[in-house]
C-alpha cells in the first residue's frame, strides 16, 4: 500500500504536531489571561488538549484547536490502517493531497484542496 503506511507522512504529522504544541504553549504564556489554562495544559495529555482548549472560543484558538485534532485523528487512522481514506465517502484520498497536507479527512472530490479563487474582474 502507498498512502496508508507512509513513513514520511507520519513524521511530517508528528513535526507539526510537536510545533503546533510549542506554539500553543508561547502564544497562550504571552496572554496572562491563559495562565490558568496553560497550567491545565502541562498536567494534561496532549491527546486530551482539544477538549480543554475547546473551551477557550476565540477564533485562533479554535483554529489551533482544529488543526491538532486533524492532526491526532490522522496519526490514529495509521494506527487503525484506516489511514488515507475520506471520511464522507470513504474513497481513498489521492497521495499527492496527503502529501501537501498529511492530515487532510477528505478526497478531492469531498473537499477541492484549492478554494476556486473569484475573481473580480
Ligand atoms: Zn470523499
Amino acid at each position: 500500500m502507498t498512502a496508508h503506511n507512509t513513513p514520511e507522512l507520519r513524521q511530517a504529522l508528528q513535526q507539526e504536531l510537536m510545533a503546533l504544541e510549542q506554539q500553543l504553549r508561547i502564544e497562550l504564556a504571552q496572554d496572562h489571561h491563559f495562565q490558568g489554562l496553560l497550567q491545565r495544559l502541562e498536567l494534561t495529555p496532549l491527546s486530551d488538549w482539544p477538549e480543554l482548549l475547546s473551551h477557550w472560543q476565540t477564533p485562533h484558538i479554535e483554529q489551533r484547536t482544529q488543526r491538532l485534532e486533524a492532526i491526532q485523528a490522522a496519526l490514529s487512522q495509521m494506527d487503525l490502517g484506516m489511514y488515507g481514506l475520506c471520511c464522507d465517502c470513504e474513497q481513498r484520498i489521492r497521495k499527492e493531497d496527503l502529501i501537501k497536507d498529511p492530515a487532510r479527512q477528505r478526497c478531492h472530490r469531498c473537499l477541492p484542496s484549492m478554494p476556486v479563487k473569484t475573481s473580480t474582474f
